[in-house]
């Protein structure tokens, strides 16, 4: 999947109902990508009602938001605890996931608000070349 498009094409149940936003970085994009599918994997055959709630970049790095159906959770706590155990470790790899090219990078904020980026974007943003990271409308 090289975008979100083709992303939601994958996952569409992920992707329904409301979101408060949902900003994808370039460099980011293969982690989110790699936690859907995971994510699915651990849903099993019921969906259950997951639904991605916000994509966002906070303090340099990734934070992904999550609802799901009303029940689940009390059903069975365990499964929402695996979910976000996977969350958490997609939000921690991006801390260390150039947001701009996916090779590993570091959050620094030399150049501006905080953001990870490896030591050649670092670059570009300190000389203002880094252009955007992010996905464009068309590949939403
Ligand atoms: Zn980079």
């Amino acid at each position: 999947m090289n975008n979100p498009k083709e992303l939601k094409a994958r996952f569409p149940y992920q992707f329904e109902g409301e979101a408060i936003s949902m900003s994808y970085s370039r460099g980011w994009f293969h982690l989110f990508s790699r936690l859907c599918a995971d994510i699915d994997e651990t849903l099993g055959k019921d969906k259950r009602g997951f639904q991605w709630v916000q994509v966002k970049e906070k303090f340099g790095a990734a934070r992904v938001y999550f609802r799901l159906a009303e029940g689940v959770r009390d059903q069975e706590p365990d499964l929402a605890q695996r979910l976000t155990e996977k969350k958490f470790a997609a939000e921690a790899a991006s801390a260390t996931t150039c947001a701009a090219c996916g090779r590993p990078g570091w959050i620094d904020q030399r150049s501006g608000w905080m953001l990870a980026l490896c030591e050649k974007h670092h670059q570009a943003r300190l000389d203002d070349t880094l252009g955007s990271i992010w996905f464009e409308e068309d590949e939403l």
